[in-house]
């Protein structure tokens, strides 16, 4: 069994498939506590489902791309399986996960998102750096800026790791309503960063009280 807060369609969110309509399957849970946290409402409750009963709501929703997220997916240990059943029924998967925890679980076709936390968001000491050699060419990944001490850690991340090299693409996105997205821009111009600025876009569209993210 696996602990779902929600299943809904909406549009994909926070990568290169922004946009996009997807199946959002959010699991329930999560070990950390980021400072800005925008699902906090899941980091409990939900109910469990089989992943039969998963893949059963999801044929009643016409989308070829679905994204598991939470909360933390993989903090549930049948978050992989999940995933490889998702795969062989025909969906692209995506899966958004904090860097936190191990994912050399996920099924290589998975396109993992994968954030690497900044010192802004209480949580740095929780990036699992070991993951950056499971990542693979078709995966992304995210940092959420909170002001410049973020900005400045990210972008020696990007320089170190090479990690526009190595990866599909490299996403800084500013904290919303924190961080201006102007000024997180005008720094990323200046240095000439090889990354993408990344607006939620959902939180454009949607306000909390009619949450489709
Ligand atoms: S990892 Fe994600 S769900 Fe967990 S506290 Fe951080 S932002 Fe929230």
């Amino acid at each position: 069994m696996l602990q779902v807060y929600e299943i809904f369609k909406s549009i994909q969110g926070e990568s290169t498939y922004a946009g996009l309509p997807c199946i959002i399957i959010r699991l329930a849970g999560c070990p950390l506590r980021c400072a800005w946290c925008d699902t906090e409402y899941a980091f409990s409750g939900g109910k469990g489902m089989t992943i039969e009963d998963i893949v059963t709501q999801l044929k009643t929703m016409s989308a070829d791309l679905v994204e598991i997220t939470g909360g933390e997916p993989l903090a549930q240990r049948k978050c992989p399986q999940l995933a490889k059943v998702l795969l062989e029924a025909g969906y692209k998967v995506l899966v958004e996960t904090s860097g936190a925890l191990p994912i050399h679980t996920l099924h290589p076709q998975v396109t993992r998102i994968m954030d690497l936390k900044c010192p802004g968001s209480g949580e740095m000491a929780r990036n699992d750096l070991s993951n950056l050699k499971y990542l693979q060419r078709h995966d992304e990944i995210k940092f959420v800026i909170l002001d410049r001490r973020d900005y400045e850690w990210a972008r020696e991340m990007v320089v170190k790791h090479e990690l526009d090299r190595h990866f599909a693409a490299v996403h800084f996105s500013p904290v919303y309503d924190k961080m201006q997205p102007q000024e997180l821009c005008e720094w990323l111009l200046a240095d000439g960063l090889p990354v993408r600025m990344h607006l939620q876009m959902h939180k454009y569209i949607w306000s909390p009280d009619t949450r489709q993210v």
